[in-house]
C-alpha cells in the first residue's frame, strides 16, 4: 500500500482498507469455466488446510465455510476475497451477494474469515450451529452479531439436532433461502448442535467426541435436478454412524458429490457412509503436505491414505491419474496414484463441479483445466 493510500485509509477508512493484505501467497485462480447458466457449481475454493464452497446457482450464490489456513506462507482472507471478487466479476448479476452464508462449526480453520465475506459481500441469510465456543467460535459470534445488528437485511438461524425430525432432513427460509425460476435448488440440514450426549465412547486430545465441535457439525444437502452434493464438515465417525441411523432407508445420504469430511481425516469418512452415498465425485479440502506448520494438513497428515483408499474402492467414475502424497500419520506422507474422481484443493488447486439438473457432472481444476 503506497504511503498516500495508508493516509486515505487512516482519514475516510475506506472499505479497502480493511481488505486482507495479499502478501506473496498463492491465490486461487477462478477455473475457465463455460458461460451455461442452467447449471449448479460447486466450487471447492484453494483457501489451504479448511474449508470454503461457494454454490453458485442461475439465480443466486451461497458460501459454505469460510477457510482456512493463514501463516506467512499463505494468506487464507485474502484467497477467499481474492476468488469471491473474481466470481462476482464474472456473475454481475449476482451484486455481490451472497443469498446464504453457513458455517459448519466454530473451528478457525471453518471460520477465519467471516469478517472479511462480511465486510465485502451483502449477506442475506446466515446459519451455524448455535456455538461460540471453540477455536472459532469468535468466528461464529461475529456471525450471529452481524445478524442480530442488521436483523431487516440478514436473518440468522442456529440449527439444532432436536429440530430435525424428518429423515430428510430440515429446511426453512433461513436454510433454503434461494428461489430459481426454472430448476429450484433444495439445501437441507441433515445435523447441528446436539443438545445431550449421546454417550459416544472415546476420548482423544482430553475430550469426549462431545466435547469436541466436530461432531456438532451443521451438514448439509444440497439438490439440483437430479444433482446432489454432501456437506458434513468436520463430522467424526460417532456423529456419522448415529447420522446415518437417523437417515436410515430414506436415501437421504445417496448423492453424487461428497465433500470428503473433516479434509481426508481418519476419523471423517466411514465405508458405510460411502455406501449409502455412492458418490461419483469426492473432493478433499486441505493445504498441502509441502507446508510444514502447525495447524497444516502436514501436520493432521490430511488426507489420509486410508480414506483415499476407502473412497477409490467405494466409487466408479474416474479423473485423469495423478500422483500425489497421502498421510500415513501426522507428519507422515507417500506419493500414491489416483485414479479414480477423487481431487484435492492441495492437489488441484480450486475444484469446480459443473452439475446439471439431468445429473450429468463435470469437473474443472485450477491447475489441470476440465475433466
Ligand atoms: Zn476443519
Amino acid at each position: 500500500m503506497t504511503k498516500l493510500a495508508v493516509l486515505l485509509c487512516l482519514l475516510a477508512l475506506t472499505p479497502a482498507c480493511a481488505a486482507p493484505q495479499v502478501r506473496d501467497v498463492p491465490q486461487a485462480p477462478l477455473p475457465a469455466l463455460s458461460d451455461r447458466d442452467d447449471v449448479m457449481r460447486i466450487h471447492f475454493i484453494d483457501i489451504g488446510q479448511g474449508l470454503g464452497v461457494l454454490l453458485e446457482f442461475p439465480c443466486a450464490a451461497m458460501l459454505i465455510d469460510t477457510g482456512g489456513e493463514q501463516a506467512d506462507a499463505f494468506n487464507s482472507d485474502a484467497a477467499l476475497v481474492a476468488y469471491l471478487d473474481a466470481f462476482f466479476a464474472r456473475r454481475t448479476d449476482l451484486q455481490r451477494t451472497l443469498a446464504l452464508v453457513a458455517l459448519t462449526h466454530p473451528h478457525i480453520d471453518h471460520t477465519r474469515g467471516v469478517g472479511a465475506v462480511l465486510s465485502h459481500f451483502q449477506v442475506q441469510n446466515a446459519i451455524d450451529n448455535g456455538m461460540t465456543q471453540g477455536s472459532g467460535g469468535a468466528g461464529q459470534g461475529e456471525l450471529q452479531q452481524f445478524a442480530r445488528d442488521h436483523a431487516e437485511t440478514t436473518h440468522y438461524r442456529a440449527v439444532h439436532l432436536e429440530d430435525i425430525a424428518d429423515p430428510h432432513g430440515l429446511t426453512d427460509a433461513v436454510i433454503d433461502p434461494i428461489r430459481c425460476p426454472n430448476i429450484d435448488p433444495q439445501i437441507h440440514a441433515l445435523w447441528g448442535q446436539v443438545a445431550v450426549d449421546p454417550g459416544w465412547p472415546g476420548m482423544r486430545f482430553g475430550k469426549t467426541p462431545f466435547q469436541n465441535a466436530n461432531n456438532h457439525s451443521v451438514v448439509l444437502r444440497v439438490d439440483f435436478g437430479k444433482a446432489s452434493a454432501l456437506f458434513t464438515g468436520d463430522l467424526e465417525e460417532p456423529a456419522i454412524r448415529d447420522l446415518l441411523k437417523r437417515t436410515g432407508e430414506s436415501g437421504a445420504l445417496n448423492v453424487d458429490v461428497y465433500q470428503v469430511g473433516h479434509h481426508g481425516s481418519f476419523n471423517g469418512t466411514i465405508p458405510e457412509l460411502v455406501t449409502a452415498m455412492s458418490p461419483e465425485i469426492a473432493v478433499f479440502s486441505m493445504g498441502p503436505a509441502s507446508r510444514q506448520l502447525t495447524w497444516s494438513a502436514w501436520k493432521y497428515g490430511h488426507p489420509r491414505k486410508e480414506i483415499v483408499d476407502m473412497l477409490e474402492a467405494g466409487m466408479t467414475r474416474r479423473r485423469p491419474e495423478i500422483t500425489v502424497p497421502v498421510g500415513l500419520a501426522g507428519e507422515k506422507f507417500q506419493q500414491q496414484k489416483i485414479q479414480k474422481a477423487l481431487y484435492g484443493t492441495a492437489w488441484d488447486g480450486s475444484v469446480v463441479i459443473e452439475a446439471m439438473a439431468d445429473g450429468r457432472m463435470k469437473v474443472v481444476t485450477a491447475k489441470h483445466g476440465g475433466q
